[in-house]
């Protein structure tokens, strides 16, 4: 069968297949320590699970506007004002299947055939395909870890060319942790306007926060970043609600209503009870997400010292996610080799960094119970002992 040339130029996801293979192994009965999750461990919470039961119960079952639930977009839009200072009304906000969905109608309502999108790299994965979906060129800027995986200004401007449409930024990122500085959010907002470029910022890691560290939504930063600013957020993260799939997208109206109607012709609405549980997330005690939160800090505290305590390996300490993105580089391996040997010699699932454009790094999620973590790095630790 002859395919669609569209999807000879993109790839499965690497981290899906990773994670699959790990739970393959489980299921066979092999003890897998998985450091691979892309996802919070927790259940949902007990207040949002009920609210989507309720709304069940009461017959929301029906077709929905394909723009969300109003009583949602209302919701998120009192969210981004409080939490974030973005201003924006209900319905300067689509509702989505996910963050990735959110994404993923950006740049279909954005994006032409070579129109430039800026990637810093290590990157999350789908960002590129996405644009080479949507026949868009991905920029991709490298980045290491002298400026903790975050793109300088300088960067940034030298690869603004009269065919560049937008910037992707992710504070904090997937897959290195980092969390961009309210200077360097300014330095970067600075650019996007002088250049009269389009920002979209990635939001879904904002409430996961360490040591007092703030995160700044650039869009709040004055009335003309606000203009070039699209906002992309979602409950998966935040809520442990990653099966959901709600996410939403916020920015200039005439975008979203594009991204309506593409979404109006595509997925129709997104599961209606689901979205009644999305609201209680939101106007319900944000205790659970606090709850998350103090359980992240533990492991991230665990792991972090365990990593850096092995000689040769080393990995800045991330203010943000739950990941770890070491520098594996002296063992002599690349990453897909080195993850696919610790899966087969010690059952450690990890994710090469290669997925991300990281080649010389690996990423480890804590997002797993503390008793995997400690016996984990156990075995991480003798297989890195028996390669350096
Ligand atoms: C998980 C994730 C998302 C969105 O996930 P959804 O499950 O689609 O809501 C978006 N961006 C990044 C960087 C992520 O890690």
């Amino acid at each position: 069968m002859k395919l669609a040339q569209r999807v000879s130029q993109v790839a499965p996801s690497i981290t899906l297949a990773i994670a699959a293979k790990a739970k393959a192994m489980k299921a066979e009965g092999i003890d897998v320590c998985s450091f691979s999750a892309g996802e919070p461990d927790f259940d949902s919470p007990a207040h949002v699970k009920a609210a989507a039961q309720k709304a069940l119960d009461e017959g929301k079952t029906k077709y929905g506007p394909a723009s969300g639930e109003p009583k949602l977009r209302e919701a998120i839009a009192r969210k981004l004002k409080t939490d974030n200072g973005l201003d924006y009304k209900a319905e300067n906000v689509i509702v989505t299947n996910g963050g990735k969905h959110s994404l993923f109608n950006l740049i279909l309502a954005l994006i032409e055939p070579g129109d430039e999108v800026i990637i810093p790299a290590p990157y999350w994965l789908s960002y590129p395909e996405m644009v080479t979906l949507a026949g868009g060129v991905s920029v991709i800027v490298p980045t290491d870890v002298s400026t903790g995986y975050k793109i300088t200004p300088e960067q940034l401007r030298k690869s603004i060319t009269p065919k560049t449409k937008l910037f992707i930024l992710n504070s904090p990122s997937n897959p290195t942790g980092m969390v961009y500085t309210p200077e360097e959010i300014q330095a970067i907002a600075q650019i996007i306007v002088e250049t009269d470029i389009l920002v979209v910022s990635d939001e879904i890691y904002e409430k996961i926060l360490y040591d007092g560290v703030k995160q700044v939504s650039i869009g709040s930063l004055g009335p003309e970043i606000f203009e070039r600013t699209i906002i992309s957020n979602g409950f998966a993260k935040a809520y442990s609600m990653t099966g959901w799939r709600i996410g939403y997208l916020a920015g200039p109206i005439d975008l979203i209503k594009a991204t309506i109607t593409i979404q109006s012709h595509s997925v129709s609405n997104v599961c209606t009870f689901a979205q009644y549980g999305a609201i209680a997330a939101l106007e319900g005690s944000q205790d659970c997400v606090e709850e998350m939160l103090q359980a992240f800090a533990k492991r991230r505290e665990v792991m972090y010292e365990r990593l850096n305590a092995i000689p040769g390996l080393s990995c800045p300490k991330p203010d943000g996610a739950f990941y770890l993105f070491p520098d594996i580089s002296k063992t002599g391996l690349k990453s897909l080799d080195f993850s696919n040997r610790l899966l087969e010699k010690e059952q450690v699932a990890v994710i090469p960094g290669i997925a991300f454009a990281g080649d010389d790094n690996i990423r480890l999620s804590y997002a797993t119970d503390m008793a995997t973590i400690e016996k984990g790095m156990d075995r991480f630790e003798k297989f890195v002992k028996s390669l350096i």
